[in-house]
């Protein structure tokens, strides 16, 4: 069998002269009534949602009213879009979506059997119908997304911080699995700006985040909770590994070689760790890990301090 795969870039200027009929209609003609009344109802359909994966698999549906599909793929370089609808199948059509030079994302039609030139020129056709909502619904997601970031550090903010909580404690609960919080403060802050000045801080925080992600399995779960403390999230983890893992990011920002005005700075952090108990809120497993990042300063500080 013959597997076939082409490549091709949809750009929507080219798109946007089809629908005002300048493109060649050849074999389309076939059916002419069918592809112009589905590329109607598709942009009047894919409005409907800013959703970016809801308009995906509408449309997925809707073009196998024309074109029959066994699946089609979509990833997006940029952000973390990735689907994959329908089952696999050796024969695939790769189209790279551009809109002015705007990147956006890689759509793959698959089947079992060949596609036909009339049905690749279809697909192309309703390809136009997809763009302009594909485009809102992605810039609507890179809002969100931002929305619930901290800019400076690039970790979840506290907007994030208090849906993802919530969701992750409800979802423990249920699945009855651990779940522990790491509440961390950088040590003496106040003189890292005393001493070498604010930006110079800033680039301190950005240190210790991104030393932070580096070390943890999943990035999302780093939130900066405040000016210079952080939140960790550590899903399915019980209080003896999550104490590890808290002293394993102490060691590592005190390794840390942050650099301004020709010296290194000394950094440490102090951490206090909480492990969710059965039925606890979730205001009450951070106030528990706050209360031993609290106890880790008053004893010393540089340490990991577990909650009672
Ligand atoms: P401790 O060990 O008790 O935590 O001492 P500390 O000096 O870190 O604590 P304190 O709460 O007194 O000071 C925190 C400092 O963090 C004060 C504030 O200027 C600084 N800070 C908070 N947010 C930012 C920020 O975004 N950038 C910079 N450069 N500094 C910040
Ligand atoms: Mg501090
Ligand atoms: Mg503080």
């Amino acid at each position: 069998m013959v597997t076939t795969s082409q490549n091709n870039t949809i750009d929507f200027d080219a798109a946007k002269l089809q629908r005002l009929g300048f493109a060649s209609t050849n074999a389309r003609s076939l059916r002419p009534i069918g592809l112009a009344q589905l590329r109607q109802q598709l942009g009047l359909q894919l409005q409907t949602s800013l959703d970016a994966e809801r308009t995906l698999k509408l449309f997925f549906t809707e073009v196998q009213r024309l074109v029959a599909l066994d699946a089609m793929g979509y990833q997006h370089g940029t952000s973390d879009l990735r689907l994959e609808l329908g089952e696999r199948a050796t024969h695939s059509a790769t189209y790279r979506l551009t809109h002015e030079g705007e990147q956006l994302g890689e759509l793959v039609f698959r089947r079992r059997i060949r596609f036909s030139d009339e049905e690749l020129g279809q697909l192309e056709s309703l390809l136009a119908a997809l763009i302009f909502p594909l485009r809102n619904a992605l810039l609507y997601r890179a809002a969100i997304q931002s929305a619930m970031r901290d800019p400076l550090t690039d970790t979840g903010n506290r907007v994030a911080m208090d849906q993802i909580l919530k969701r992750e404690v409800d979802l423990a609960r249920r699945n009855l699995q651990p779940l522990s919080l790491l509440m961390l403060d950088l040590d003496h802050f106040k003189q890292v700006n005393d001493t070498y000045g604010h930006s110079a801080g800033d680039e301190v925080l950005k240190a210790v985040a991104s030393t932070l992600k580096q070390l943890l399995r999943n990035v999302d779960m780093v939130f900066r909770y405040g000016g210079e403390e952080f939140l960790v999230l550590l899903s399915g983890t019980a209080a003896e590994s999550a104490n590890m893992v808290g002293e394993r990011l102490r060691q590592a920002v005190e390794e840390l070689q942050c650099v301004a005005q020709g010296k290194t700075i000394d950094l440490s952090i102090s951490l206090g760790c909480a492990t969710l108990l059965p039925s606890e809120s979730v205001e009450s497993l951070l106030r528990r890990a706050d209360e031993a990042l609290y106890a880790a300063k008053r004893s010393g500080r540089n340490r990991v301090t577990m909650a009672g």
